[in-house]
């Protein structure tokens, strides 16, 4: 019956990207026995720009996704805290270990790990296609019915029951949609490259906040380090030298950064993309739903993107498959989908619409942080909400953020 109904599409699930998002929930479809193809208009291994830092949580999917152990064996460094800097050089430590035993974050580059949740989607099934960009999807009568790509010099229509857009930030599907809704703050820009010689502290990732950009350090495989530098867009495109020079500078304008990347060697370009905040108004409608940043992503400060990919494919794969078996892709049979957002990402985003909003503010960001180093028990509950392994609810508390704002 299956193979029936396969013969008038190319397969029941078309995912568009091989990022996180894109593998992991094309593995657990095919792993539910569904006829995955994936496409990907890059080749992998390939680089992409980010901090490369998995945070607790998302290195506790890793786990039961069973790729951990591999993570560890190509290298990743694994971190049990973040040291957070200020402006006016306080810090504390969001110490994931002591806020709860044997969490840790990890440091992996994107190269790596892309390619082994890419692999791993391969080995349990999903058909990959690698080199083929989607320019949008296909509708008719008002529902999606598959997509129009170019692969290998050649323009394809490919048809399926549901089209997944898991194509990050600027999701081909979500715009063909009409439902990407660009966020008009904050507009910042990211620049990431990884360094080898960057001098180590206790084994933690550490971020730098300055009056005007801030900066971060992952440890990575291979003695090497992420350093990622996050600017106002406006102020990278009125910048007067090169990339090289404005990167260089932003970290000069932070002492405790720069004293770190003294005498360490860029290995590789500096890889960067604007304006990163992004959104959909509609994460599923009519044979399509979207995962990962296609859906949304605000700004890479707490570290989550990663784990929020991972969990939104994990939140849609059981929805799809009732949705496939029930032969129905409708909004309405995607809809579950919808609330298992709402409830997974909704406390957690306002967290780090709050983040958000100390990050841009230096006397705000001086003062909070100069509470969470003075009061252990606020630093070991924001290290549990950063970290994605306590309830964001906690933070949005008015006691607890009495706590933190208290003179
Ligand atoms: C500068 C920066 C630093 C960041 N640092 C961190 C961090 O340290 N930790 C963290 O957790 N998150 C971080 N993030 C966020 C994180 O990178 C994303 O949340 C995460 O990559 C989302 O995964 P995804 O699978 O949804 O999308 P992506 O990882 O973006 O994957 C999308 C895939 O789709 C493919 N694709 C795109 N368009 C098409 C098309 N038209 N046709 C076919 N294929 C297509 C791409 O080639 C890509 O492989 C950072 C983001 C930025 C910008």
């Amino acid at each position: 019956m299956r193979n029936q109904v396969l013969a008038s599409r190319d397969a029941e699930v078309i995912v568009v990207g091989g990022g996180p998002a894109g593998s992991t929930l094309a593995a657990a479809l095919a792993e539910a026995g569904r006829e995955v193809l994936l496409l990907d208009k890059a080749r992998f291994p390939r680089h992409k720009p980010c901090s490369d830092y998995v945070n607790p949580a998302g290195a506790e999917l890793l786990a039961e996704m069973g790729v951990l152990d591999e993570a560890l064996r190509l290298g990743a460094r694994r971190m049990e805290g973040m040291i957070v800097h200020a402006p006016n050089g306080a810090a504390f430590t969001a110490h994931y270990a002591r806020a709860e035993p044997g969490r840790a974050a990890l440091g992996l580059s994107r190269y790596q790990l892309d390619r082994l949740l890419l692999e791993r989607a391969r080995a349990v099934g999903v058909t990959v296609c690698e080199g083929a960009h989607v320019r949008g999807v296909l509708e008719n009568s008002g529902r999606v019915t598959g997509i129009l790509a170019t692969i290998d010099g050649s323009r394809d229509a490919l048809r399926a029951s549901l089209v997944v857009g898991a194509d990050g930030r600027h999701s081909a599907v979500a715009r063909t949609l009409r439902v990407a809704s660009p966020l008009r703050w904050p507009r910042k820009t990211g620049l990431a490259a990884h360094f080898r010689g960057v001098a180590e502290g206790n084994g933690f990732g550490e971020m730098f906040v300055g009056s005007r950009v801030y900066a971060g350090l992952a440890l990575l495989e291979d003695g090497l380090t992420n350093v990622t530098v996050v600017a106002n867009t406006s102020d990278v495109a009125r910048r007067p030298g090169s990339i090289e020079q404005f990167f260089a500078a932003a970290t000069q304008e932070l002492p405790a950064m720069a004293r770190l990347l003294d005498g360490a060697e860029r290995v590789g370009t500096i890889r960067g993309v604007g304006s990163m905040a992004c959104r959909a108004r509609q994460t599923a409608g009519n044979g399509w739903l979207l995962v990962g940043d296609a859906a949304a992503f605000l700004d890479p400060f707490p570290g989550e993107g990663i784990e929020q990919a991972l969990r939104s494919a994990m939140l849609a794969a059981p929805v799809i498959d009732a949705a496939l078996d029930g032969d129905d892709c409708s909004a309405a049979a995607l809809a579950p989908y919808r609330l298992a957002r709402r409830r997974a990402f909704t406390a957690k985003r306002q967290v780090s619409w709050i983040v958000q909003g100390f990050v841009n503010n230096p006397p705000l960001m001086n003062h909070v942080t100069a509470r969470l180093a003075r009061r252990d028990e606020l630093g070991l509950t924001l290290a549990g909400i950063l970290g994605g392994f306590q309830p964001a609810t906690r933070a949005l508390d008015p006691r607890f953020l009495a706590r933190l704002l208290r003179p």
